[in-house]
Formats: C-alpha cells, structure tokens, sequence
C-alpha cells in the first residue's frame, strides 16, 4: 500500500493525538503549527493540572449537533483507550472521583509524553506557521496548504485549529475560515465554560465569596437548567464551576436576545417547610439580639450583609423593632437569590467555543462530507463538554479517529 502524506494544521491536543495516529498507521505526517511551539492551551488546562478525561461519561456530558454522533465517536475510541494511550506514553494517571489526571499533577507531563512521541514517530513539527487556505488539486491528487508564502501537497489533511476560545493559545477561528473556504457552513459560536455577567451593580460588594449553591437558569419563566456545585462571585457577577457548566445555555440565549435568570439558592438542603422552622428556630434562640446579630452564623457575612441591605434592614437595628416581612425576605433571599444575565464573559476568558463545523458535515470517519480527504478533529466541530475532562476526552477521540482514517490502515488499535 503506498504510504501517504497526511497534513495536520494545529498542534494542540486533537492535532497533536491525530498526527500520532496517522503516523502509526504508516503515514507520514507533518504537523503544522500557527504558535511558536506545539500545545500551548494543554499547559493551562485544569488549572496547571490538566483534567484529561473522565471515568463518568454520558450523553448529559455534552453539547453538540449530534449527541448520539458523539457518543458513537466515544465507544470507538473512549476514556479506556485515552487511558492506555498515555500509558504507553509513559505518562502516570490518577483519578479522583471519576476524574483523570496525570499522577504528577502537571500538565506539562501531557504535553511532554506527548512532544516526545512525536519525535519518536517521526512527525515533521513546523511551527510558527499558519494555514490559510486549503486546495483541492485535480481528483485524487491531493491537496495544497498554503500559508501565502510557503505550500505543501498532502494526500489528506486533518482540520484541528481549535475554536475561538483562549485565543491567545492560538484558537484565533482561523480554522472555520479554512473549512468555509472549503465550502463548510458553521454552527454560531458563542464562549462556553466561562464567567456570566449580571445586570445587578451590588456584586462589588460580595467579590470573592465562595458558597455551595444549587444555580437554576430561568429563561421566560421557565426553568432550563439546574446545577450544584461551588458559586463564586465577581466584582461583575458570577461564576465557579457550576456557573461554568450553563454558560453555554446563557450565551445561546442572550445571542438570540431572550432574558437569562439565575436563582440561587444558598441553602440548597433546605426545602420551604425546613426553611420556616429555621426561621422560627432562630427567632426563638437569636430574637433578642440586633440584625446583624440574628443573621450571624447563618451564612457568609458579606452576603448576609448583601441581603439585609436588600431588605431594608440596618445591621445595628434590634430584631424587636425590624419589619417581619423584612426579615422573611432575607429568608427567602437565601433560598431564591435572583440574578439577571446581561453577558457572557468575552472568549479571551472562555475554556470552550460551543458551536463550530456542522456535525451533518462529516462521516464517521471525520471525513468531509464536502470534500474527501480532509477530516477534522477537535474543537472545530460542533461539540464541547462540560467542566471535567469531557473537553480534552473528545480532542483524543477524535484527534484518534480523524488520524486513524486519514492516515490509511483501517485495522488499528491503541495498544
Ligand atoms: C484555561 C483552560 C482550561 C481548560 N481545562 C480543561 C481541562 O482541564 N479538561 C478538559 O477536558 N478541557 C479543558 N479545556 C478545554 C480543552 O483544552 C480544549 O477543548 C482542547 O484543548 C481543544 O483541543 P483542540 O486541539 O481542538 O484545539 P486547541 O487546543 O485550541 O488547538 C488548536 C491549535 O491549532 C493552532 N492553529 C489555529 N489556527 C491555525 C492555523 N490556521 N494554522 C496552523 N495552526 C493553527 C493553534 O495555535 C492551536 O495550537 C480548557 C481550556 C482552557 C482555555
């Protein structure tokens, strides 16, 4: 069989792993990179530790034009064989409640066992150039990459550019741009996993809390989505893992102009009978003292301090003479806090870019559906996960299969 020529644009993780792939399979493969160096946004991933996937999948852990594609695309090549994969890498993992890391905590050991298997591999790296357009030549003979300067002929070439998210590790959406020239339409992109801006102009006052929370996202009075977890608040509003994980919901909403509520509940193992008898209790044991007195203990000072003055209610006032009806509405402000969704945060902040090449757009193989022999892996689809590795897990499947494919044997495994 004649070996072939296989041109990877991006060196991230999805890039990164299909240059790998393809090279296995026999190919040979040069790897072409916009950065100055390969895999800058693996180094950033969880938090300097690099959530790299997760024991726990399932079709609630993304987002995306197919999910049954996705999950298909999953039992091919699946958490078990990214596991193997960075075993026979000589890279250590640990798990902590279903969630995979490398044992070292550093992400810069993914990033290294991945550097040095492309050497081994014998992949070609070219960095510091950037893809801008991709030609078709004659039936069957390949394709042109051009950067304006300088060309390269492949037999097949795999998209793996990244989204628009954190573009300063080099996802600028410059890949869309080479699929569109490709004739490739694009799902709307919007920030994901990231920060949500509120329309409230307290929030200076309660910068820097962190509460266990459940957060419900309400669009036109209805709920859409429920997540529980820790809530951080901002100078400008809030966020924190379970902020992170509806961001997405919020983006698509706003970018279609409709409202975005979020309720808070800060006492979320209190139902509104065991919020009543708290209530009560309280009144009983903590009645003769002032507000801030009464309050104090129950929840985060500045928060408290937050929802009296919301209230109405002056810290130094003794609870004998406070409104009732005030003190009930703090009551209810630790159950049901509303907030108004103005913004996300922009993507510079953003650990994903929902949307992306159409997931219609592609065979199972990661192969065009517009122009055979070229595939795409990675964030570029239509796909993102959720906080937890679910990111990463989908760059190593379908970096895999796009290189598998684009590479030429059909019979490989990751062993
Ligand atoms: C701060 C942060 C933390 C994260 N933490 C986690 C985590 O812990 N777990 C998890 O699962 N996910 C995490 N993610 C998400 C995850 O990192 C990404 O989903 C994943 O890295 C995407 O891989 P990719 O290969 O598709 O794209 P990218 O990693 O974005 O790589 C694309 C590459 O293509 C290059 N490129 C772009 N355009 C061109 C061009 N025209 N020519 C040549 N090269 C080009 C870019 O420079 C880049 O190197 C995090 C993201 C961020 C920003």
């Amino acid at each position: 069989m004649k070996r072939r020529t296989v041109g990877v644009i991006g060196a991230g993780a999805s890039g990164m792993m299909a240059a790998i792939t393809a090279a296995r399979q026999g190919a040979r493969v040069i790897l072409l990179e916009s950065n100055d160096r390969v895999g800058k946004k693996i180094l950033a991933t969880g938090n300097g530790k690099c959530n790299l996937g997760n024991r726990k999948m399932g079709e609630d852990c993304y987002y995306g034009g197919s999910i049954p594609f996705i999950m298909d695309r999953l039992k091919e090549f699946g958490t078990e064989d990214a596991i193997t994969f960075f075993k026979g890498l000589g890279l250590m993992i640990k798990e902590k409640n279903g969630y995979l890391y490398p044992a070292c905590e550093q992400a810069s050991a993914v990033l290294d066992v991945l550097r040095m298997e492309l050497k081994e591999a014998g992949i070609e790296v070219v960095c510091g150039y950037k893809a801008a357009g991709i030609t078709a030549q004659a039936k069957g003979s390949g394709f042109v990459v051009t950067d304006g300067s300088g060309e390269y002929v492949f037999d097949n070439v795999i998209i793996a550019c990244g989204g628009r998210a954190a573009p300063a590790t080099g996802s600028d959406g410059s890949g869309y741009r080479l699929a569109g020239k490709l004739g490739h339409g694009l799902v709307e992109t919007v920030p994901a996993l990231v920060q949500l801006r509120c329309k409230e102009t307290y929030f200076k006052a309660v910068a820097g809390v962190r509460a266990e929370a459940d957060i419900l996202l309400y669009s036109s009075g209805r709920i859409l989505a429920k997540e529980r977890g820790e809530l951080q608040l901002t100078e400008y509003g809030i966020s924190g893992i379970p902020v992170f994980q509806l961001s997405r919901i919020a983006a698509y909403l706003l970018k279609e102009q409709k409202e975005v509520e979020i309720h808070i509940n800060l006492l979320p193992d209190y139902d509104e009978n065991a919020l009543e008898q708290l209530y009560q209790s309280r009144l009983m044991l903590q009645g003769g003292r002032t507000v801030e007195e009464f309050f104090t203990g129950m929840l985060n000072k500045k928060i408290m301090q937050l929802f009296c003055r919301l209230a109405g209610l002056h810290p130094s006032q003794p609870m004998e003479q406070a409104d009732e009806r005030a003190v009930r509405k703090v009551f209810s402000l630790c159950g049901d806090w509303k907030v108004t969704v103005t913004s996300t945060n922009p993507y510079e902040n953003a650990q994903v870019c929902a949307g992306g090449v159409p997931l219609d757009e592609i065979t199972e193989r990661m192969e065009s559906k517009k122009v055979p022999g070229v595939y795409f892996a990675g964030e570029i689809l239509d796909v993102d996960g959720k906080c937890g590795g679910y990111n990463l897990q989908w760059a190593w499947t379908s970096g895999f299969l796009a290189g598998k494919y684009a590479g030429g044997r059909e019979d490989y495994r990751s062993v």
